[in-house]
């Protein structure tokens, strides 16, 4: 039958259906029941709850599907500018609340699993993370992908369908342990696997020069071809039929290049090779700011690169023919430098398969391409050694080589003979180990490069960049971070959310955030001050449960609840954290009765995982144990502190601790911290930030007054000086014997904790503890004065939560879409 033959069809049977799913609460419950039986395979009188999980799941799958085709159908009949982003990490979390908030149906589910005996919250909680990404940049993407969904974009996520996502930690005796993350053991019912989507990936090999047509060409001839299978990701958006796409590629044995082996009857190594492609997807790795020029790092990379850009151009050549279109129809947004191969499998594409010719070739890819930095240090940026993708992506070399080629001829004509600065802004390192910076391979080509807030850009304008931003400026932009209020209020703390949808007196704030600012206004009302506490108190009390379940330690929802959770780095400074706790522990040790009623009693909680290999981290989580085993069983000290570690810090942990914490630390040394999205989350929920000036923090200050929260340390422009004075900057005496507790054994693992005493001493402290101790402590007194008066407390925590609106994800799209992208929403009518 002929595709129009069947497509009026499909037409005239739609008409005799009733349209869409029904949503409501009798349909709902026959399509969880349906799925029970149909789909998990139970019987409908006769299932638990993580089967009534699946079950409701698979209904909300439809109802997704049924938007995501439709928006799909609608992007094609308008053929937009889409913008396709790429990342090699999404960190998405659960999905079922998400789901039901953003398609409008959650009170409908809700009444419906009542009617069956279900709790809609009890099942959500059966649902596991996707935890597809390491932390900042990773669920950076994710609330992009929410905030592009709810604005209308048409928009595309790409990235990669890992087997493995981060690493489970668990701690034994104080000790972080890493477990593989099984997450697809049960299945996902939010993907939707493309078997029919595929696209042949290759690598190795080489590459030959030949006369086609009296026209002398390159042709790779590669050595290994891999399969990338489609799993589709459908993202709703709130309050619009649109659902756009996130499309992870899974690695799949490919059979071209084993049929030799299976005619010569090498069966058995044939299927182990086989298998051996599937490691491709296998595992995220788990370091989120060094990278070592790993093998399988730089195939994860052009794997989905290639896969995704091959998806790209199909479908623009699905309407189009010619490649001067390509820019009206493509953007492409690269986050961070991971996918930046992309930039010469483009320019492969086009000038080896497309026959364009180079000059045009590189206008299209310089026309296409933007970029998202968030390293802050020139060593932090990602190098590929030559070797290694010579041999790996030999064709990609030579383009690279090339790229640079041209680019050192068009420097010259600015720099002149200027070789130091020439072999600065070389995509080409020399050295010891020769390599290719894949940043200034970005920065040669991109004609956006974006820091993450004003700080980090000025950071890449006058440090990380210098020399391409006086070549280029206008390329620099600042696109400040943000999160969706949709996941960080509606979804993780909806007793916040009726709170300020009645105070506003619309929900309308849930897509346009800037009306949030109107809780300014009864910022001083008792009525509000009443429903805030209330508010705050339930989610300490969740906390507290949750809290007490995991470490058996019980707390007091009359401490305040502070709060540091993130990875475990060097430069986040948790150390600052826990010497900042000792400190306290040790005043309240010396103090007598009447001193220790005007204590303001604290919960002291830290989260977040240590990069495997991160001896400095793994110890910082164990002197986290150390000191909690100490404080929390000394009579002396009651509830008056209370030190509690929660393991496995990951997303949903994350929308659990935010709503119910008081006073949120963000301790980087100033200029380390590029942007930092978590303070942004704690700043919507109206938790007080104990931050320095670094990232973000500077424009929270501005946007909710300096007033607001409690600022310390030195300054960005600071840090390099006291850097030089090196050895003899001492920090305080306090500081010094906070360090002394530890080095001295107190509390045990002496040895241990030696190597992490020298990082902070001995002209060491290479991130200012010492330095920024004795102003951290003054932020500290702040805070607890502050707490002892609850109105005061109260009204801060209103005013943060209302100054919250310009860190929101949707600001940071439309900026990325109007000053980078050049796109226009294209809305899918009801
Ligand atoms: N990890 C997870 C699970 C998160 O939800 C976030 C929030 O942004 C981060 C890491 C990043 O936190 P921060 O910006 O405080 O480092």
């Amino acid at each position: 039958m002929e595709f129009g033959d069947r497509k009026a069809k499909a037409e005239k049977m739609f008409g005799l259906m009733d349209g869409f799913l029904k949503n409501d609460s009798i349909s709902l419950q026959k399509d969880i029941l349906d799925h029970v039986e149909f789909t998990v395979a139970r019987s409908r009188f006769n299932f638990d709850d993580f089967e009534a999980y699946q079950a409701l799941a698979h209904s909300v799958r439809d109802r997704l599907i049924e938007r995501w085709h439709d928006t799909h159908l609608h992007f094609k009949k308008k053929d937009p500018k889409r913008i396709y982003f790429l990342s090699l990490e999404f960190l998405m979390g659960r999905s079922l609340t998400n789901s039901v908030i953003n398609l409008g149906i959650q009170d409908q589910y809700a009444d419906a699993l009542t009617q069956l005996g279900f709790d809609f919250e009890v099942l959500a909680e059966q649902e596991g993370d996707a935890a597809l990404g390491n932390g900042g940049l990773a669920r950076l993407a994710a609330c992009q992908m929410d905030s592009l969904a709810t604005l209308d974009y048409p928009a595309w996520g790409y990235g990669l369908r890992y087997q493995y996502g981060l690493f489970r930690q668990i701690i034994v005796d104080g000790f972080q342990h890493e477990q593989p993350d099984f997450w697809l053991n049960f299945g996902n019912p939010w993907e939707i696997e493309r078997v029919h989507v595929s696209y042949p990936v290759k690598f190795y090999g080489t590459v030959k020069e030949e006369v086609l047509n009296g026209k002398k060409c390159k042709i790779w001839i590669p050595g290994e071809s891999v399969e990338a299978v489609a799993y589709d990701n459908p993202i709703p958006g709130y309050g619009t039929r649109n659902a756009i796409n996130l499309r992870l590629w899974a690695a799949k044995p490919s059979d071209q290049y084993d049929m030799e082996s299976y005619t010569t009857g090498d069966y058995i190594n044939a299927i182990v090779n086989r298998q051996k492609a599937e490691t491709i997807s296998n595992v995220l790795y788990p370091d989120d700011r060094s990278y070592q020029g790993k093998e399988l790092r730089l195939k994860q990379q052009y794997f989905f690169v290639s896969a995704s850009l091959q998806d790209i151009i199909r479908r623009f050549k699905d309407l189009h023919s010619n490649f001067d279109e390509f820019p009206d129809k493509v953007a492409l947004q690269i986050n961070d430098t991971h996918p930046s191969i992309s930039i010469a499998e483009v320019m492969r594409v086009l000038v080896d398969e497309e026959n364009l010719n180079w000059s045009k070739a590189w206008g299209i890819a310089c026309s296409i391409f933007s970029v998202t930095i968030h390293a802050v240090q020139p060593e932090g940026l990602e190098k590929i050694p030559v070797d290694l993708l010579g041999s790996v992506l030999p064709r990609h070399l030579e383009i690279i080589y090339e790229i640079n080629h041209r680019l050192m001829e068009e420097l010259k004509k600015s720099f002149g003979q200027d070789y130091d600065r020439l072999s600065r802004m070389s995509i080409v390192e020399e050295g010891a180990v020769k390599s290719i910076r894949m940043a200034n391979l970005s920065l040669a080509c991109c004609h956006t490069v974006n820091g993450v807030s004003r700080v980090h850009l000025e950071t890449l304008k006058t440090r990380v960049f210098k020399d391409f931003y006086e070549l280029w400026p206008q390329k620099f932009q600042c696109k400040t971070n943000g999160v969706t209020q949709r996941r960080w209020i509606v979804v993780s703390n909806p007793s916040l959310c009726s709170i300020i949808s009645k105070w506003l007196g619309t929900e309308a704030w849930i897509r346009n955030i800037d009306l949030i600012a109107g809780l300014r206004e009864y910022a001083k009302d008792p009525d509000l001050h009443t429903e805030w506490k209330n508010m705050k108190r339930v989610n300490k009390m969740r906390l507290a449960e949750y809290i007490e379940t995991l470490t058996s330690v019980k707390v007091s929802l009359d401490a305040m609840f502070d709060v540091q959770i993130k990875r475990i780095h060097a430069y986040k400074r948790q150390l600052l954290n826990i010497l900042g706790i000792i400190h306290r522990y040790d005043c309240i040790k010396n103090m007598d009765e009447s001193d220790k009623r005007r204590v303001v009693p604290r919960v002291c909680i830290i989260g977040g995982k240590a990069a495997p290999g991160y001896e400095v981290a793994k110890k910082i989580i164990k002197l986290c144990h150390a000191v909690a085993d100490k404080v929390n069983n000394d009579p002396d000290v009651g509830d008056l502190l209370k030190v509690v570690f929660i393991p496995d810090y990951n997303v949903s942990v994350a929308e659990l601790v935010i709503p119910g914490s008081d006073l949120s630390q963000h301790l980087s040394t100033a200029g380390h911290e590029a942007s930092g999205t978590g303070c942004m989350k704690f700043l919507m929920n109206g938790c007080l930030l104990l931050a320095t000036a670094d990232g973000s923090a500077v424009e929270i200050a501005e946007e909710i007054g300096a007033a607001n929260m409690f600022l310390f340390g030195a300054k960005v422009d600071e840090v390099p000086a006291l850097r030089e004075k090196g050895t003899t900057l001492k920090g305080s005496l306090q500081f010094a014997r906070v360090v002394r507790m530890v080095r001295d054994g107190y509390f045990g693992f002496k040895d241990y904790f030696k190597s992490l005493c020298d990082t902070v001493e001995d002209g060491g402290d290479f991130y200012l503890l010492g330095y920024d101790f004795a102003s951290y402590l003054e932020a500290q007194a702040a805070a607890d004065r502050a707490f002892v008066d609850q109105v005061k407390w109260t009204q801060m925590s209103i005013l943060s939560t209302a100054g919250s609106g310009k860190f929101s994800s949707d600001r940071t799209i439309e900026e990325y879409a109007q000053q980078s992208w050049g796109i226009e929403p294209c809305k899918c009518p009801f």
